[in-house]
């Protein structure tokens, strides 16, 4: 009986040492904290990364090594809840970055600052049924986490690129008529006034003609930076067609868009745009109009700046008009 019984507890001394082995070969983290935060258990894996051997820490108190992070409330409530409840808890990197900051686990991963982890912590239960442990699991997730940086960082470079403009830089027509729909559909909720300002390079065929196509796209350029110095951060320009542009003028009556239009008609009037055998002066010719009550859609509006565009060429050209969006439907 008393044979039985060496043997059987030599076979789980056995195991009990394989499982520890196993446990310290593991690539992911294991730490075992008692309620006042004492450490228990501190795999390879913690003593690799942390740079804390096992023999340093164990029946020491974590805050002692770790004063900052985990932030000491944070860890204190993911504790008690283990604890309390008796029930796991998961914490992924996209919550919290990391439990422990670790540099960056791999040479080729050295874009991140430091290791990202997901994080489970386990209500441990002892012979006497008792939940007074928590054992903690941690996995290094940096090579997904940085794939996933990468993919949103292309993501948002791709939706930039969808919605300007290869030429110019301003918006293009697909994105600038999405911004001038929500604004319209915001007019009709709050009454906001805003105002269009469409405008069109004049005799842009000649500067074609007599400088070339490649003239023509610098005219193109240095109008659209003109452009972009001439407004506010909220006002909305795009490309509305070949040598078209537009800009929405968000919370803004006829009055100041009227300011602006006149300022950059001015700017235009004096620019000197240097190309390889002279230089090229131009104009523009501007369509002003307020978005009123009677405008029944967006393309109503942009039909009414666009009467104005057109009765101002039809003046001579180098000038603004404002129309009214009474008169246009
Ligand atoms: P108006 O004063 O009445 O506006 O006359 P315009 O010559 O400017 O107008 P028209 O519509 O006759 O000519 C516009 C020209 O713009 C014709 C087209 O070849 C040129 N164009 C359109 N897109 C581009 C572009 O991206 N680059 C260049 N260089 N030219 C372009
Ligand atoms: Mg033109
Ligand atoms: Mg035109």
């Amino acid at each position: 009986m008393t044979e039985l019984t060496g043997t059987a507890t030599a076979a789980t001394l056995r195991e009990l040492h394989w499982l520890m082995d196993m446990v310290h070969s593991l690539d992911a983290g294991l730490v075992i904290l008692d309620r006042d935060q004492r450490v228990h258990l501190w795999n390879r894996f913690m003593e690799n990364h942390s740079g804390i051997p096992a023999e340093r820490i164990l029946g020491r108190s974590l805050r002692t090594f770790f004063p900052d992070d985990p932030p000491p409330a944070w860890l204190d409530h993911k504790m008690r809840t283990v604890l309390d409840m008796n029930l796991p808890s998961f914490t992924i990197w996209r919550q919290r970055p990391y439990l422990f900051r670790f540099p960056p686990p791999r040479p080729f991963s050295s874009r991140a600052e430091h290791m990202y982890q997901n994080v489970t912590m386990l209500p441990l239960r002892s012979a006497d049924t008792a939940v007074r442990h928590v054992g903690i699991i941690l996995y290094d997730v940096t090579e997904s986490a940085l794939a996933r940086h990468q993919l949103e960082e292309m993501n948002q470079a791709l939706e930039k690129l969808s919605r300007t403009d290869r030429l110019t830089g301003l918006y293009n027509r697909g994105f600038w008529e999405e911004c001038l729909e929500a604004e319209f559909r915001r007019f009709r909720r709050t009454r906001q006034p805003a105002t269009l300002v469409l405008f069109d390079i004049d005799h842009f065929k000649q500067i074609n003609d007599t400088w070339g196509h490649q003239a023509g796209d610098a005219v193109l350029r240095r109008l659209a930076q003109t452009t972009r110095e001439s407004i506010r951060t909220t006002d909305i320009a795009g490309r509305y067609g070949g040598e078209e542009f537009a800009i929405l003028l968000v919370d803004t009556e006829e009055t100041r868009a009227v300011h602006l239009a006149e300022r950059l008609r001015q700017a235009v009037e004096r620019l000197e745009v240097p190309v390889e055998d002279g230089c090229i002066r131009f104009t523009i010719s501007l369509g002003i109009s307020q978005v009123r009550e009677q405008v029944a859609s967006p393309q109503e509006w942009i039909r009414c700046a666009d009467l104005a565009l057109y009765q101002a060429k039809h003046e001579g050209r180098n000038r603004y008009v404002v129309r009214p969006c009474t008169d246009c439907g």
